[in-house]
């Protein structure tokens, strides 16, 4: 829709064809149906990295909040650079589309899956649903894997590896973790402040921190999830929680962090129960300070073997859950194949590629779709010269 609406103008014709009854249908789903539409601080992103740098460095986030407020979307933004409509509703990111779509006359062709696209004399074949549709420029935004019904099952990504494009392998990303069986029996429906340290073996990967939901299958919450595309390379992953900042030893920051000491966390936790348990009968020594689920867990152990279970809950990891329950695709169209100032084929002259079809994915809070706008913004705009 980034795409279509800056593709219009100029007196060029511009047509959406959407496989679905009606566009846009995943951003109502995100942000928890409040759409968290861009971050304002930078983050790293995943998959071609760099790439995703240049792009945001042709069309970055403030050019992106414009586009918005041009549309007459009211943003709002909250804790960490979230960016929200203001009244707290993903609706209200359709309608301005939809509207600023109606007033560009913008075609919008719904129930028309693109089936193939071919390379036609100057330019192009686009065969959705029933019709065959010829155009000069085509834009290919068919997103990810990611979210069940709400993405599409692999096959969109042959509309560009038929015309000569790669495929690095999908795979979910921003997605629960799943555990052992046991390792969170008896825990699920907790939802702790922790630090979350996802290891190979004893070797820390990467961490995050934020609130961790324990599962009957895993471990959920934007922590965990931040740390999932990391699990897949992993020999043997393990996810250590450090309960620290339920228990107010550290500030819980909701964000990705650098990998913790383990020793001075250890530290201060002995540090901590050894001050309580002088305070404190022995048998009341986890009341009022864990929930009981976790406590009944601990109860009876040496004050060292609590203090290494509370900053290195070990949850050994079986892998993660599937597409279904993914937010984003990790892999995806090789983007080194695109030009980043317009998103233009080096392959193909006149064919474009944006979002998240590409191997771009970045961290929960607005950056997947900022990606997502941008590189739309930027393709439309090119296609349109
Ligand atoms: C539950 C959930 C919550 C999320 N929350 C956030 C959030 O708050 N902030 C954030 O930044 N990101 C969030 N994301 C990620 C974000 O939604 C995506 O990265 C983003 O929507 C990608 O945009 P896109 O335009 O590339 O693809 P999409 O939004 O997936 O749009 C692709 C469109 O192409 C259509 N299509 C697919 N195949 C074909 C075909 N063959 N022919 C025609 N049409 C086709 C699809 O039906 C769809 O309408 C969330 C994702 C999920 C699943």
């Amino acid at each position: 829709m980034a795409a279509a609406l800056s593709a219009s103008g100029n007196g060029k014709k511009v047509a959406i064809a959407e496989a679905s009854p009606r566009v846009g249908r995943k951003l109502l789903a995100t942000g928890n149906g409040r759409c968290n539409l861009i971050n304002m601080q930078d983050a790293p992103y995943y998959g071609e990295a760099g790439f995703a740098t240049e792009v945001l460095k042709h069309c970055g986030k403030e050019e992106v909040l414009s586009f918005f407020h041009n549309l007459g979307l009211v943003t709002r933004e909250e804790d960490g650079g979230r960016v929200y409509p203001g009244c707290g509703q993903a609706a209200a990111v359709l309608d301005v589309l939809r509207r600023a779509m109606e007033r560009c006359r913008v075609d919008i062709i719904c129930d028309a899956r693109t089936e193939k696209i071919e390379k036609s004399g100057d330019g192009f074949r686009v065969f959705a649903g029933e019709q065959v549709y010829a155009c000069s420029k085509v834009i290919v935004t068919c997103g990810g894997m990611a979210g069940g019904k709400l993405g599409h099952d692999g096959a969109a990504y042959a509309l560009l590896t038929r015309l000569g494009h790669t495929l690095k392998k999908p795979m979910p990303a921003l997605v629960p973790l799943l555990a052992e069986k046991g390792a969170v029996k008896g825990l699920s429906g907790l939802r702790l402040p922790a630090v979350l340290t996802l290891c190979d073996g004893d070797r820390p990967v990467a961490a995050a921190a934020g609130e961790a939901l324990f599962t009957d299958y895993g471990v959920s919450g934007i922590c965990a999830m931040q740390l999932s595309a990391q699990v897949h390379g992993l020999q043997k992953a393990v996810l250590k929680m450090d309960f620290s900042p339920m228990l107010g030893l550290m500030p819980c920051r909701y964000e990705r962090v650098s990998v913790q000491d383990g020793k001075a966390a250890y530290e201060r936790m002995l540090a901590f129960l050894k001050k309580r348990a002088g305070l404190l009968p022995k048998e009341d020594l986890l009341c009022g300070l864990l929930p009981r689920l976790l406590a009944e867990k601990l109860q009876g152990l040496p004050l060292e073997k609590m203090a290494e279970k509370l900053c290195a809950f070990r949850v050994p990891l079986t892998g993660v859950r599937g597409f279904e329950y993914a937010q984003v695709t990790r892999g995806g169209i090789a983007a080194a194949e695109f030009d980043a100032a317009t998103l233009q084929s080096k392959k193909v002259p006149g064919l474009y590629a944006a979002g998240e079809m590409l191997n771009v994915d970045g961290d929960c809070g607005g950056y997947n779709l900022l990606f997502a706008f941008a590189s739309g913004m930027l393709a439309g705009r090119a296609a349109a010269k």
